[in-house]
């Protein structure tokens, strides 16, 4: 079997919900699963979560009937709704619980499509721009859903925070801000921090807290410091050596002959690439660890392979272990260094990589 597999730790991924909800003892998670759990297996993650979760959330019906086929039974919350009637009567059905954010969406849901009571969430576009009714508007649709007797009661208020991550950037303030003056007139249950606004904005915590990211055991920030501290990395990616050769001063090494060697070097070559999901941009210097020492990754990224610098470490040989990243490396240094953020390295983790689960 090839050595390239996903680490993924249950017991991690339970650790930093429970961090969660220290940061926010008044609040509900809802726990977000959405894109296979950040690659980590939306089914195991769910049926770990099981028993301490009152919801789970994904982007998409597609996403929750997954799920449910799986046999998960909590409610589950679909991020972005659904626009046509037959969704909207399988979702009262399956007891998905839909985040309305569109006009259309509601006035669809007000149009009766399905006999059993529907869970609704309605999202307000409070400056981010890109999903979320107007609060000009969403006060007379919140009415009218509240009054429909088809419509589970009660509704829940959400926005999403643009700049939670940055460290006091004036948007969230302001966004928590309209979103509560909005909202708190109604008396409803609202809905507003995700990882960054739990960890780092309390004004943010509500009645229901969406965690995605730090479940995974990554602060969604580097500003926010204390990565291993507060939470544990719950998917290491590893692989193995398999080809080690010496190169002399002046030749180059992969695709493009990117990378030159200037002393003689020794090169380790390790089975992973860009079809397992690690960042094709990634650039001579990333750091990789091979037997627990750092070593930079050297020219371009292959589809199947990598090649990495040895030469600073001794004794390093075909079979040795290899993490790309997890426990000892941090996902978000690896993206920093490919120029992206690790929510796009862990999402973006192939099917060709087995998740062991431990
Ligand atoms: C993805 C998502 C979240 C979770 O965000 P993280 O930064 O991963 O915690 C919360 N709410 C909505 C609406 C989302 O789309």
């Amino acid at each position: 079997m090839r050595p390239t597999r996903a680490i993924i730790r249950l017991d991690a991924i339970r650790h930093n919900l429970e961090a969660a909800r220290r940061l926010a003892p008044g609040s509900r998670n809802i726990a977000v699963i959405k894109a296979n759990a950040y690659g980590h297996g939306a089914v195991e993650v769910a049926r770990s979560l099981n028993e301490t979760l009152s919801a789970f959330a994904v982007a998409t019906t597609d996403e929750a009937l997954e799920l449910r086929e799986a046999g998960i039974e909590k409610p589950i919350l679909v991020l972005q709704g659904c626009n046509h009637r037959e969704d909207i009567s399988e979702a009262a059905a399956r007891q998905f619980w839909l985040m309305l954010h569109e006009r259309s969406q509601v006035e669809r849901v007000l149009q009766k499509p399905t006999t059993r009571p529907l869970a609704a969430w309605i999202k307000v576009d409070t400056g981010m721009h890109r999903l979320g009714l107007d609060p000009a508007e969403a006060g007379a649709l919140c009415r009218q859903l509240t009054t429909a007797e088809h419509i589970q009661q009660p509704l829940v208020l959400c926005t999403h925070l643009a700049c939670a991550d940055e460290p006091e950037h004036s948007m969230t303030t302001d966004q928590v801000a309209s979103f509560r003056s909005f909202a708190e007139p109604l008396g409803l249950p609202m809905s507003i921090a995700n990882s960054a606004g739990i960890m780092a904005w309390p004004q943010a915590r509500a009645d229901w807290n969406r965690p995605g990211y730090m479940l995974y055991g990554n602060s969604p920030s580097k500003a926010f410091g204390n990565e291993t501290g507060l939470l544990q990395p719950a998917m290491t990616l590893q692989s193995e050596l398999i080809a080690v050769r010496e190169v002399a001063a002046g030749e180059g090494v992969g695709y493009g002959q990117r990378w030159v060697a200037r002393r003689p070097s020794r090169i380790g070559t390790v089975t992973i690439g860009y079809a397992d999901g690690y960042p094709r941009h990634a650039p001579s210097g990333t750091p990789v660890l091979v037997n627990g020492k750092r070593v930079p990754l050297v020219g371009t990224v292959s589809m199947d392979l990598i090649t990495v610098d040895l030469s600073g470490i001794e004794g390093a040989a075909p079979g040795d272990p290899v993490e790309l990243w997890g426990e000892n490396l941090s996902v978000n240094e690896v993206a920093a260094s490919a120029g992206t953020i690790g929510y796009e390295l862990l999402a973006g983790l192939t099917r060709r990589v087995p998740r062991i689960y431990r």
